[in-house]
């Protein structure tokens, strides 16, 4: 196997801290780039034991010169509570990340994926969705920061694909939990899981009818890491990753309970601005292109998740802070 140098935007954060531990296992020299907005040093303080592992702290929205190989582009806030404290800096991230980091790729002839979102398809009017479905999003809402700002990501890859012939890859990933979410991220799966455990009521958005399809963290990054290694038809066009089995609010927030054993009740808050009422992914795709599927269901994925938050110290960790 040849040794990449692989940089990892974002990589002290959920997801991509557990892409650079998989990175570091497969041998590659992993450049960690990270503000930590929505993340903290913990995520990645096991891994500065490693040779083939470095961090460096810097914003995505400002240039920087890197020799890489590969770039694996995951810089954002991601949850709503986080991507809407700063709207103006999130679409600042999405945009000048993306410019600064296809920049880059440009200019040392690496492969470049970029970690886009459901959030393209909005609230969608077709269901499941498929990546050839264009969306259903709300251009001026409190989404749009983080929606608009991925979409012009896309647009971004795209146009580098066709204009400077550069490797691109575009994942859209699903609603992705496990461990190391962020407890105070608001995000549906850690806000019910800590709920449920300090013995809070659980906060149900709306009559909890909105469906979410909710994919572990395991095998969203395998899905990833296939995707970048893709080469064959149209490896530059967006690919779903998510898992297909669909669940309502309410029944995550009743399996919650079950697996917490917790005596928490269910309280219902109005439901957010622009919240989409449906969400499935249609993997037709991934399954052909890089022959992934899920292989972990809600119940199993939640336990792991259950027994993290278990574990943590929640004092360690902070809300974002002002100064982004
Ligand atoms: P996260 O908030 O844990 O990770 C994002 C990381 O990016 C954090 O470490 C944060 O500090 C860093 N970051 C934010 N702004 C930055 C900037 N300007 N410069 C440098 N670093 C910056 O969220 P996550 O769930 O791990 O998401 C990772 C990526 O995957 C994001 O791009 C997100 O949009 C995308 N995504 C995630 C999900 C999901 O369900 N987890 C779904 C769709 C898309
Ligand atoms: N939600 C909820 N209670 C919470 C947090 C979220 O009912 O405490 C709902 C939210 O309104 C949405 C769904 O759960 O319908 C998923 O929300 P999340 O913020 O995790 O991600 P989204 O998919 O909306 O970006």
């Amino acid at each position: 196997m040849t040794i990449k140098r692989v940089l990892v935007t974002g990589g002290a954060g959920f997801l991509g801290s557990h892409l650079c531990e998989r990175l570091i296992q497969q041998g590659h020299d992993i450049i960690c780039l990270d503000n930590f907005f929505t993340s903290q040093k913990s995520n990645v303080q096991h891994l500065l034991q490693y040779n083939n592992f470095e961090l460096i702290r810097h914003d995505v929205t400002h240039p920087i010169w890197l020799e890489v190989d590969e770039i694996y582009n995951l810089a954002c806030p991601a949850a709503p509570g986080h991507y809407q404290f700063n709207p103006i800096k999130t679409m600042k991230t999405s945009v000048m990340g993306a410019i600064n980091t296809l920049g880059m790729a440009k200019r040392c002839g690496a492969r470049i994926l970029q970690a886009s979102t459901s959030e393209v398809y909005g609230d969608p009017t077709v269901h499941p969705q498929p990546e050839s479905y264009r969306g259903n999003v709300n251009p001026i809402g409190p989404r749009a920061c983080y929606d608009e700002g991925k979409r012009a990501a896309e647009t971004l890859f795209s146009d580098y694909h066709r204009r400077h012939q550069l490797d691109t890859r575009v994942v859209r990933i699903f609603n992705t939990y496990g461990p190391r979410m962020h407890p105070f991220d608001g995000r549906v799966v850690s806000n019910f899981i800590i709920q449920a455990l300090r013995g809070e009521d659980i906060t149900i958005f709306g009559d909890g009818s909105q469906t979410r399809s909710f994919c572990y963290r395991d095998d969203l990054v395998e899905g990833i890491i296939r995707l970048m290694a893709y080469e064959g038809d149209d490896e530059h066009m967006p690919v779903n990753i998510g898992n297909p089995n669909e669940f309502t609010i309410k029944q995550l927030a009743e399996l919650t309970l079950k697996l917490t054993a917790s005596s928490s009740k269910i309280e219902y808050k109005p439901l957010p601005e622009d919240d989409p009422l449906q969400r499935q992914p249609d993997i037709t795709r991934a399954k052909a292109l890089l022959d992934w599927e899920p292989t972990i269901e809600l119940e199993e994925g939640l336990a792991h998740t259950i027994e993290y938050f278990r574990a943590i110290d929640l004092s360690d960790y902070r809300a974002p802070t002002p100064n982004h």
